[in-house]
């Protein structure tokens, strides 16, 4: 296909597989695309989501509640639908929470979008009424939020909580909330203009399976998974000298050009009591700096090993890089890099206590810098989940502390904005008007989902919750378990301020990027997706073939 010149417009030239779709076409197109993913997600929102299992390519399978986790397993080719991956993806990294709730809304938006173009409303009001409207609830946000002190335990406790209802952390939801906030008050330090500053690269959570989720324990310092590696070494030591060092305790492998030749057996010693030569010195290296316990990160030769049970010298080899990054802090002593340039200034004092029973070495430092989640599971499959949900409460627990406010859940927060903003709407004029009631309306999607994924009858909870509202209950929301309407701050639900307006701007931004499209210009089918044509570029408009595996 291609196009003459035409008055004023630049010529597309196209190839013959190429194909092209315009104006609503193109819209429509791109919406359902977009709607597609999000409303695959929408089943598992809020404490009575299902879950989903996800099969890859090499058949692993994940079972997870988490937005975000779902929607990158998905594998999705088609360029739309990854704007809308993109959300879940942005709502992670700057929140760690609220994927779902940001897709589901950026879906809804979209929804509603199609039906004011179908009332011929042009794209460009659309896009300006969202943009005012995700203005307008983020500013509201602050009005409904409630302010948490970082010493307040209880209210951390029902961040946490939250957080973590109807995931694989939820059983367990009393101890391991306790735990999560435990530990983030354990590297939360007060800065000098009296803010909190939350230093996670001080927090460390190691996984075990075989034991029950309840029995996760929290301990200072680090874990490490590891043996000594002899048997006569020492295991433990109240103020150890430590070495963290990444440099193989090993014999220097020769030039590769220097084949070495050995013509008679005297040569053959000679060559031997060389590399004994080099691994004793190595050793002596390490003990005269005075190091009582080596992490190495490389391996460590037999002979060596000997040399330093010996020496009574504790020696951990093959060190996982993390584990050493983590024990550094933990310790606050460098990682040696090269056995000759070591010295006494480079070691540090800690505690070293070995657990016979779980086969783990504990590891303190004087200060005691830094905690371990020692996080069980009685198998790998709900380990692996509930680290991820594990990992959402960390997150919003430390948000919670540095940004310091807190928003009622269970819908309430949504329906409150959403009736701040058709208020605000009047202030609006013409068609962006429409827009923002649009997008009010689609707030109120979560607490419908909320309602329907626990089989509650939507509609009418949602007249209920707009009429608490208008008589001034800002925090009514949905209890997903009674049914019932109820001030959530109060019951416990409550979810992090920035979460929230970060999941608001980025919906917003996701269905505006998708409405100003209105020209697909493909080098492949659009239908059958383009890597199944040769001339076709990397992320062409394919369909959703990789969805499959994933529903
Ligand atoms: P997301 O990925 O968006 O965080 P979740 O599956 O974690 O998705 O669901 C979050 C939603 O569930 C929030 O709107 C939150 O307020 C709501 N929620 C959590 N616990 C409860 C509860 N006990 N009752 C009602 N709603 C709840
Ligand atoms: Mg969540």
């Amino acid at each position: 296909m291609s196009q003459r010149m035409q008055q004023g417009q630049p010529m597309i030239i196209m190839g013959d597989d190429a194909q092209r779709v315009k104006d609503k076409d193109a819209q429509e197109y791109n919406i359902s695309a977009a709607r597609g993913v999000a409303e695959s997600v929408r089943s598992t929102l809020g404490p009575k989501g299902m879950d989903k299992m996800l099969v890859d390519s090499t058949g692993d399978v994940t079972i997870t509640n988490d937005g975000v986790t779902i929607l990158q397993t998905m594998d999705i080719d088609n360029p739309t639908a990854e704007m809308i991956v993109e959300v879940a993806e942005t709502q992670e990294d700057e929140a760690g929470d609220g994927t779902t709730s940001a897709v589901a809304i950026a879906g809804e938006l979209l929804k509603t979008a199609e039906d004011l173009l179908e009332q011929d409303i042009h794209p460009t009001a659309v896009i300006k009424g969202f943009n005012l409207a995700s203005e307008y609830a983020r500013e509201q946000v602050d009005e409904v939020a409630t302010e948490v002190d970082p010493d307040d335990t209880e209210a951390l406790k029902s961040v946490a909580e939250t957080s973590m209802t109807g995931k694989g952390a939820e059983l367990d939801k009393d101890v391991l909330a306790d735990l999560v906030v435990r530990a983030i008050q354990g590297v939360t330090v007060e800065a000098d203009d009296g803010s909190h500053v939350v230093d996670l690269a001080n927090l460390n959570i190691e996984t075990r399976t075989g034991r029950a989720a309840g029995q996760s324990r929290l301990l200072s310092g680090a874990v490490i998974d590891k043996d000594s590696v002899h048997e006569d070494m020492p295991t433990d030591f109240e103020a150890a000298d430590v070495l963290l060092l990444n440099d193989p305790i090993e014999v220097e492998e020769a030039d590769v050009d220097t084949a070495v030749n050995v013509e008679s057996p005297d040569q053959l010693q000679r060559f031997l009591d060389q590399e004994e030569e080099q691994l004793r010195e190595k050793v002596d290296k390490i003990v005269e700096s005075g190091a009582d316990v080596v992490f190495c990160q490389k391996g460590i030769d037999d002979l060596a090993q000997h040399y330093l049970a010996k020496e009574g010298v504790l020696a951990v080899r093959r060190t996982k890089k993390s584990d050493l990054t983590f024990l550094k802090n933990v310790l606050g002593a460098p990682i040696v890099s090269d056995l000759d340039s070591l010295t006494a200034d480079d070691l540090a004092v800690g505690s070293v206590t070995r657990d016979t029973e779980e086969e783990l070495f504990y590891v303190e430092g004087e200060d005691a810098h830094g905690v371990t989640l020692l996080l069980y599971g009685t198998t790998e499959h709900v380990v692996d989940e509930l680290e991820r949900g594990i990992q959402d409460a960390i997150d919003v627990v430390s948000t919670t502390v540095s940004d310091g406010r807190t928003l009622p859940g269970g819908g309430a927060v949504e329906v409150e904005l959403a009736r701040r903003l058709r208020d605000h709407a009047d202030s609006v004029s013409g068609r962006e008007q429409l827009a923002v009631e649009a997008f009010a309306d689609s707030l109120e999607l979560i607490p419908r989902v909320l309602a329907e994924n626990a089989g509650l009858d939507a509609i009418d909870l949602l007249v209920d919750l707009r009429a608490a509202h208008e008589a001034g209950d800002t925090e009514a929301g949905l209890n997903v378990f009674s049914g019932e309407v109820e001030n959530t701050t109060e019951a416990g639900v409550v979810e992090t301020a920035h979460a929230k307006e970060q999941a608001i701007a980025s919906a917003a931004e996701a269905a505006n990027l998708v409405l100003k499209i209105d020209d697909i210009i493909s080098a492949g089918d659009l239908s059958t997706g383009g890597d199944d044509d040769g001339g076709a570029p990397a992320g062409g408009m394919g369909g959703m073939g990789g969805m499959g595996g994933a529903m």
